[in-house]
């Protein structure tokens, strides 16, 4: 294999990484019961054919789709998360990198997303989160960063040309992890750990 085609965490595109170095090695893990795996991993250090940037992955028993950025790291979305939510956030981060205000956008529909799959009413984005702080599902602090990822969210959508730095887009996704590990992770980890008391 000199190349292989996967999603580039410097530019965001799914694009050809030609591999400039590779070492296979034998790993273990564990899959989602707890037994143990045995498999090849397939390091791989490549450059992507779009940015020119380099990458570093692990391609388990080397089938391309099995694929794991190491370097950038690649962020993977917790399994606890519903299937509309995770498609919506995916779709972020997806475009994180090659445009913000896309991004943006992704994660205020994400925010719309999750208040109708937690059954908020309201007649807009902003009561819906207030209704579940008032309804005790989701605490003042977090209910807080969903109204702050929400705003920025709407200028977004408003002010494509408003003048987006990398870290800012990088705060709203840290809060909007923040609220879905707080909505959705914790009590999935919490509901593990209850079954083996
Ligand atoms: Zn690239």
């Amino acid at each position: 294999m000199e190349e292989f085609i996967a999603k580039c965490q410097h530019c965001g595109n799914e694009t050809s990484q030609h591999i400039l170095h590779q070492e296979i090695q034998a790993a273990e893990g564990f899959d989602s019961i707890g037994h143990t795996l045995s498999y090849l991993d397939y390091l791989c250090f490549t450059v992507c054919k779009t940015c020119k940037n380099y990458s570093f992955f692990s391609i388990v028993d080397g089938n391309v789709g099995n694929e794991f950025s190491l370097y950038p790291l690649e962020q993977s979305i917790h399994i606890s998360i519903p299937e509309a939510v995770r498609k919506a956030y995916n779709e972020a981060l997806r475009v994180k990198k090659v445009s913000p205000s896309a991004f943006l956008m992704l994660i205020r529909k994400s925010l719309e997303i999750i208040c109708k799959e937690k059954d908020a009413k309201g007649g807009n984005l902003k009561q819906k989160i207030e209704y579940l702080n008032k309804m005790g599902q989701i605490p003042k602090l977090i209910s807080d960063v969903a109204n702050s990822t929400r705003s920025l969210g709407n200028l977004g959508a408003h002010e494509l040309h408003f003048d987006w730095k990398n870290k800012d887009v990088e705060i709203i996704n840290d809060l909007f992890q923040a609220l879905i590990e707080f909505l959705y992770i914790i009590p999935y980890k919490l509901s593990k750990l209850t079954k083996k008391i």
